[in-house]
């Protein structure tokens, strides 16, 4: 069988929508090291149900409280006489 080098070139895949499935894991949780299942979409998990609820809220985002920037209006010392 002849085979050869080609360059495959560097791309980028357009934003696209991909329907996923979710797995059933049989796993033994990290932290009560009970033998469990769990069904993610993901990879598997670590901790059950139990130890990580599922519907743990994402990192809260810290808000970082910026000063809006504000029209200030300037006096200058000098009068323009
Ligand atoms: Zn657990």
């Amino acid at each position: 069988m002849a085979s050869k080098l080609i360059d495959v070139r560097e791309y980028t895949v357009r934003a696209h929508k991909r329907q996923i499935h979710t797995r059933v894991f049989n796993f033994v949780c990290k932290e009560c090291n009970e033998a469990t299942k769990r069904e993610t979409f993901g990879p598997r998990p670590l901790y059950c149900e139990t130890c990580r609820p599922p519907q743990v809220p994402k990192k809260s985002q810290p808000t970082a409280h910026k000063a809006k920037p504000r029209p200030m209006s300037y006096k200058s010392d000098t009068d323009l006489n």
